[in-house]
């Protein structure tokens, strides 16, 4: 079956791309006021939502005393003080709500023996202020990605919000900036349709798979990002991806903090618990960003195990097989299925992998999408909203925090949602549709199936990949980022000569696999620019030759926009230190 170049039109008042966490919060509060419809690349349960282990970051304090200011104060500090307070503030007060409306609408979270929510330990949350770690994190097992999509999924469908499951959006559609909608591309049947929206919300995730090591599905992609950039809208803190340290050799999958929280530490090829090293007080429990660099030490220092050296051990088995089984059920099948290994009897060998994008497109804590324009850096584009790892809040600044990704996919989902409703409820009349409204998604289509220019997708893709990893991992240089500009041309160019094998309309994966790369590129460009420009090291950014944080010249965000040619340009904004009804948190030196 050829492809087609008609468009169907579906009109709604709000639409929602991506139905992972993000995109399914926000689709039930939108969808509980207005016509409100969900594309979606991947079926909802598949999102990548549901790998998400450890849990949901709120004070309840159900094992020990813990509030908001606490959850605020190691989140500031967990973002290298790169967080916009105010956005922090909001989620860290809103944190417990949400995760009481979760239980309400039935998420089945693990219990204490009194019936209370279980909460576990993980990597920089504290009581106190950083005196003592709290268990903060509330977990259904080591599935409570799983357990949140399947509920809100199942609440969606029961307020009406309409599915439209293995829809590939390829273009933002805009006018006179306003954003009027999305067009797609149906990968069962084949064929365009333009979804023309009062509102719309990205929530597609985030763009880790632009590594060859990393704990990310094959969708994050940075897809949302990317489409962004080509409607001339800036993304922001790209640079910052955060590394996790514990990744399974040679596989990359996640072994989550939570195995930590519940008493596994790290060891190198000496048999030493380095953490105590690097980290005094927080020890294997100190944020993500220190415990990566912390292990890529180890293997620089040639303490590796193996006969590589090229991982460290991660031992868990001494809390015994009991506690394992009930409390990390799947790591057990994990470490079994792609280490070899019964974690009830054998440490677990692991490095750190890509995993989560600090960067996004700028929102404010509405979740209302900002970009430099008429009222200053945030001025809000009309029609438009982004939640979830798609968005740069920011409440993660140059480093989250384990459990606060959950956390803000509900609190900016609801947000983003109620703020759609309202939008769509205020403005009677849809924004018009641009003329030829969807053309350069369609052409970008056609060209990459009619065209070839002879140059084979899957060796550039991982190429990409292997040049991103090698340039632009946990250590970075001028040097190496350099090298890495001059390659991202030339992949460019290349990828202009990419066309794909089949030819066909129906489940044509080759073709959504070229329009990724497509979007990989775009993303990557913006990382390596803004890695090369911030001469600094704060949080997940590490620069080998400029090892400290400078608050004097890069205490700010980094936006970037995409040049014809493919270059980023760069602009900076301040980070918003004011709070909303505390005083500011100053800059501070971050030790754990
Ligand atoms: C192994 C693992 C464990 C984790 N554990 C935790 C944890 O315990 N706690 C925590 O807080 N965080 C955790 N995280 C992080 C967290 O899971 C993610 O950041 C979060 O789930 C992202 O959710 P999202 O809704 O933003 O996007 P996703 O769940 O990634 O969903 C993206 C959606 O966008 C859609 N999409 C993408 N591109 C397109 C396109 N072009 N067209 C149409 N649709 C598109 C996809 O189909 C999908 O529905 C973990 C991450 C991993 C990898």
């Amino acid at each position: 079956m050829a492809i087609k170049s008609d468009i169907i039109v579906h009109r709604v008042d709000a639409l929602v791309a991506g139905a992972g966490g993000a995109g399914l919060r926000a689709a039930l509060e939108a969808g509980k006021q207005v016509d409100t419809a969900v594309i979606t690349q991947v079926f909802p349960t598949r999102s990548h939502t549901v790998s998400a282990q450890g849990g949901i970051g709120a004070s309840l304090g159900n094992v020990e005393q813990d509030s908001w200011h606490y959850h605020m104060f190691d989140t500031v500090k967990g973002s290298d003080w790169l967080g916009d307070q105010d956005a922090i503030e909001f989620m860290c007060r809103e944190a417990p709500s949400v995760v009481i409306e979760l239980e309400h609408m039935g998420l089945p979270f693990s219990r204490m023996d009194d019936g209370r929510i279980y909460q576990r330990a993980f990597g920089g949350h504290t009581s106190k202020y950083g005196t003592a770690a709290v268990h903060r994190s509330c977990a259904a097992a080591d599935r409570t990605g799983h357990a949140m999509l399947h509920t809100l999924f199942e609440e969606c469908l029961r307020c009406g919000v309409k599915f439209y499951n293995e829809y590939y959006m390829l273009q933002l559609i805009t006018n006179q900036g306003h954003v009027c909608g999305a067009l797609c591309w149906d990968m069962i049947k084949g064929g365009f349709h333009l979804f023309h929206a009062k509102a719309t919300l990205f929530a597609t995730g985030g763009y880790a798979r632009v590594f060859t090591t990393t704990s990310n599905a094959h969708i994050c992609s940075g897809d949302g990002a990317s489409l962004a950039l080509r409607a001339g809208l800036a993304v922001q803190d790209m640079e910052f991806l955060q590394f996790h340290p514990t990744g399974i050799l040679g596989a990359g999958n996640l072994i989550t903090e939570g195995v930590r929280g519940e008493g596994g530490f790290l060891l190198n090829a000496l048999g030493q618990r380095f953490m105590e090293t690097c980290a005094p007080h927080e020890k294997d429990l100190a944020c993500r960003d220190v415990v990566s660099r912390g292990i890529a030490e180890e293997l620089r220092g040639g303490r590796g195990c193996g006969p590589k050296k090229d991982h460290v051990l991660l031992q868990i088995h001494h809390i015994g097989a009991e506690t394992i089984m009930e409390r990390l059920p799947g790591i057990w099948e994990l470490t079994k299925v792609f280490a070899g290994v019964d974690c009830t009897k054998e440490p677990i060998p692991v490095v750190p992998t890509a995993h989560y994008s600090m960067g996004g497109i700028p929102t404010n804590r509405r979740a209302e999408v900002v970009v430099p324009g008429a009222d200053g850096p945030e001025t809000v584009v009309p029609g438009f909203y982004a939640a979830g790892e798609a968005a740069c809040a920011s409440v993660h600044g140059a480093n989250r925090l384990g459990t606060n990704s959950l956390l803000d996919l509900m609190v900016f989902g609801r947000e983003g949602g109620r703020r759609m409703a309202q939008y769509a409820q205020q403005n009677e009349t849809w924004p018009d549709l641009p003329e030829n409204a969807g053309k350069q998604g369609l052409a970008e289509v056609e060209r990459l199936v009619n065209g070839g220019g002879g140059v084979r997708l899957g060796p550039l893709m991982e190429q990409l990949r292997d040049d991103m990893e090698r340039h632009c991992g946990v250590f970075r240089t001028a040097d190496d980022l350099e090298q890495l500009r001059g390659k991202l041309a030339a992949h460019r160019a290349a990828y202009a000569k990419v066309g794909v094998a089949d030819k066909g309309a129906a489940y044509n994966l080759d073709l959504i696999e070229a329009l990724e790369l497509g979007h990989m590129l775009d993303v990557c460009q913006a990382i390596c620019q803004g890695a090369l420009a911030r001469q600094e090291s704060r949080g997940g950014h590490y620069r080998d030759d400029y090892p400290q944080r400078d608050d004097a010249n890069w205490h700010k965000h980094t936006l970037a926009l995409l040049e014809p040619d493919g270059q980023a340009r760069l602009e900076y904004k301040p980070v918003r230190m004011q709070p909303l009804s505390v005083p500011t948190i100053d800059l501070a030196e971050r030790k754990y």
